[in-house]
Formats: structure tokens, C-alpha cells, sequence
């Protein structure tokens, strides 16, 4: 035992706090638009060419220097390579629902590995992106939870998911059509408000108008959380009116400490007032996750206590049919048990949709996206 009384550094941070590791490169989608001079500056590059590469890379989702005919041929690899240096480095992507769903597993610059999912559907398409490699959050049903937090990802690894998805849908090569990316939703690996400033920047660039961000429109893009209250009221301040989406999984405080850990911090009556606080300062309706998991959190009377709870709120419940992760105990609730919940929901005024199952054979539905652990 030590006699000293130094602070014990192996204790483990507050969970959602990333461990310190090296930053990524600083990149064009980190800088606001007003300090895209000082960044010329800072790598040495003239503001005329940042401004170039950034139509390039906003507008037509380019990055390849070849292409980029306006820039002086001699130079034009060392200043792409300056401005947009490579983040996200393809390891191996899977294709299912006859190419409509694509997930994408990628290398980072330390070799940590996220994934993203792209989602073709007739009216729009969307990209299920990460914020965090991993997840310190540790809800049990998820597959990203059981890894634990590597590090938190920088604006431009976030941006750059989305750049790469609208690249994927621009392009026709797989006898696809072409589409265009209209959605985003941060659903994938990580909970987005544990890596607030890096998130809300990523905010501030996907809905930007081009040449600044890629002009997407607040209300297509969705932040999914756990809870982290604080955070919640600090989204709601900063001005950017998306779509928030809570992840409730249990209408009782006892379940939902287990099934969300981070419940004992902040309880059921606490995440849901900061969530109407957030659609009365945005106008935005949210929308309540309720993964629907069998024996566990699919009892009709649970269904009656969500009805109640959320009765006179700006709130709709997306259920999600539970996808099983790897060696977990638990799985989807029966096709009747799910009907009875919708329809008790329903019958007691709440608005209900379920979940679509993308992506399931490919592990690139919910919860599925474990590339901290995978071997490739
Ligand atoms: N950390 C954020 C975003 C991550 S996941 C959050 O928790 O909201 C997006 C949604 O998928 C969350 O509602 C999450 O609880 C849910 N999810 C996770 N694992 C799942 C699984 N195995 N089956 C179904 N939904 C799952």
C-alpha cells in the first residue's frame, strides 16, 4: 500500500471523460469559418488555396488532389495533404439489404477503428455515424458498451464519416443510383454529449452552408443520448436546433439503472424534464428509444408507465426491437408482446413508430457496431 498521499492516478475516470490520447491531425472540418486564416497561417499554406480545397471538399465532396485542377499542379499534393490530412483510413466495408445498407469499418490515425453505417431508403438516406471509439456508458444489451471508452474523436473524424457517406451515395460504381445524403444520426459508437465540444462542431460543419459545412438542415440530423443531463441543457443553449433522441430503455428508475448505468446520476424524472426543456427552447418534438427486450422491459404495465410519463410531452417512442449482441443473455421481445406495447402506447395517446431492422446480418443495426473488438 502506498503511504503517500499523492492521488491514486490508476483510478478510473469519471466514465464519460476519454482517456488522454494523441489528438488526431488538425483538419479543415475542425476550424470555424472565421479562423480558417489563422489555420493557413498555421500550416503554412495560402488562405486563396484553403478556400479552394474547402469548395472542393464541402461542395463536391473531393479530397483527391488530381482532380483539384485549380490549384497549381506542382504543389497541389502538399497543400490537400496540409488541409486535409487523411483521417479515416478504409479497413473494410460489408454490403446487405441489396446494397442498400452499406457499414463501413475504419482505421484511425492510432489505430483506433469505428464504424458507420450508410441507409439508402426511396425517400432519403442517411448515415449512422460515431462520435467516440467505443463507449464508456456501459449499458449492457450494447454491444459497443461491453468494449469501453478508447478515445473521444475530434470534429473532423465526426465530419468526415458524414463526407465519406455523401461520397458513397454520389457515387454510382455499384450499379446503385445516385443519392444524396439527406440524414445523419449519431447512433453509432460512442455517446455524442460525453464528446460535447468535438460533437456540437461537427454540428456547426454538417449544417453549415457550403463552402463553410455541408449545408445539411438541422432537423435531419438526430443526437441520440443516454441522459447526460447538463450537457442536454448546454445543447439546447448552443443554438443548433437538432433532433434530440433519448435513450430511456425503462419507464422505472429500478430497471433503467441497470439497463443504463448512468441512470444512478441522473434519474427517469430528471432526463425527461431536461429533454422538455430542450424542445421548448428548440421547438423541436424529441424522441424517446425504448429498445424492446424480452421478459425484461416489454411488461404491459411498463407500457402503461411510459404512456403515463410521457402523456402531455413533446415526445415520440421509437421502439427498437433488441438486436442480441455476441453471448448476451437477452433478445427481442415476441411479435405479440411487441404488438401489445404499440398498441397500449397508442391507446393512451402516444405517438409510436418501431424501428426498421437494417443491417442486422451485416451486426450494423443498433447496438451492433463493436469495431474496438473486432479482429480485423
Ligand atoms: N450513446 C448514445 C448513442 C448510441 S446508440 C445513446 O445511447 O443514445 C443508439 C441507440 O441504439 C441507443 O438508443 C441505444 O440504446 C440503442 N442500442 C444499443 N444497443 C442496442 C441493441 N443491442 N439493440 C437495440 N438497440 C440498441
Amino acid at each position: 500500500m502506498s503511504e503517500t498521499s499523492e492521488p491514486d492516478t490508476t483510478l478510473p475516470l469519471l466514465q464519460f471523460q476519454a482517456p488522454r490520447r494523441t489528438k488526431a491531425p488538425e483538419h479543415l472540418a475542425d476550424i470555424e469559418p472565421a479562423a480558417r486564416v489563422d489555420f493557413a497561417a498555421r500550416i503554412g499554406v495560402a488562405p486563396l488555396r484553403v478556400k479552394q480545397v474547402a469548395a472542393h471538399y464541402f461542395e463536391r465532396l473531393e479530397a483527391d488532389p488530381a482532380l483539384m485542377t485549380d490549384l497549381p499542379a506542382a504543389d497541389r499534393d502538399e497543400i490537400v495533404e496540409s488541409v486535409l490530412p487523411p483521417l479515416l483510413q478504409p479497413v473494410q466495408s460489408w454490403q446487405c439489404d441489396n446494397g442498400d445498407t452499406t457499414k463501413q469499418l475504419w482505421r484511425l490515425h492510432d489505430g483506433s477503428l469505428v464504424e458507420s453505417v450508410v441507409m439508402r431508403y426511396p425517400e432519403r438516406a442517411t448515415v449512422c455515424i460515431s462520435s467516440q471509439a467505443g463507449c464508456g456508458m456501459n449499458c449492457p444489451f450494447c454491444a459497443t458498451g461491453q468494449a469501453g471508452l478508447t478515445r473521444n474523436l475530434s470534429t473532423a473524424e465526426i465530419v468526415d464519416q458524414v463526407v465519406s457517406a455523401a461520397r458513397l451515395l454520389a457515387n454510382d460504381a455499384a450499379g446503385l443510383e445516385q443519392a444524396r445524403l439527406s440524414n445523419v444520426v449519431f447512433m453509432g459508437m460512442g455517446e455524442p454529449l460525453a464528446n460535447f465540444a468535438a460533437v456540437t462542431g461537427a454540428l456547426r460543419r454538417l449544417t453549415q452552408p457550403p463552402p463553410e459545412g455541408l449545408g445539411l438542415s438541422r432537423r435531419s440530423i438526430t443526437v441520440s443520448t443516454v441522459g447526460l443531463v447538463p450537457r442536454m441543457d448546454e445543447l439546447a443553449d448552443e443554438g443548433i436546433a437538432v433532433t434530440l433522441a433519448v435513450s430511456l430503455h425503462a419507464p422505472d428508475d429500478e430497471l433503467r439503472n441497470t439497463l443504463v448505468p448512468v441512470n444512478t446520476r441522473w434519474s427517469v424524472s430528471e432526463v425527461l424534464a431536461a429533454a422538455d426543456r430542450y424542445a421548448h427552447k428548440t421547438g423541436r418534438r424529441y424522441s424517446i428509444e425504448y429498445a424492446l427486450i424480452r421478459d425484461i422491459n416489454d411488461q404491459p404495465w411498463r407500457a402503461d408507465l411510459l404512456a403515463k410519463r410521457l402523456r402531455g410531452r413533446l415526445a415520440h417512442v421509437n421502439l427498437i426491437p433488441l438486436n442480441p449482441t455476441p453471448g448476451s443473455k437477452w433478445t427481442a421481445s415476441l411479435p405479440d408482446v411487441e404488438h401489445e406495447f404499440v398498441e397500449r402506447l397508442e391507446a393512451q395517446g402516444i405517438a409510436v413508430t418501431v424501428r426498421d431492422t437494417r443491417g442486422r446480418d451485416i451486426a450494423g443495426a443498433c447496438g451492433q457496431l463493436a469495431a474496438a473488438r473486432s479482429n480485423v
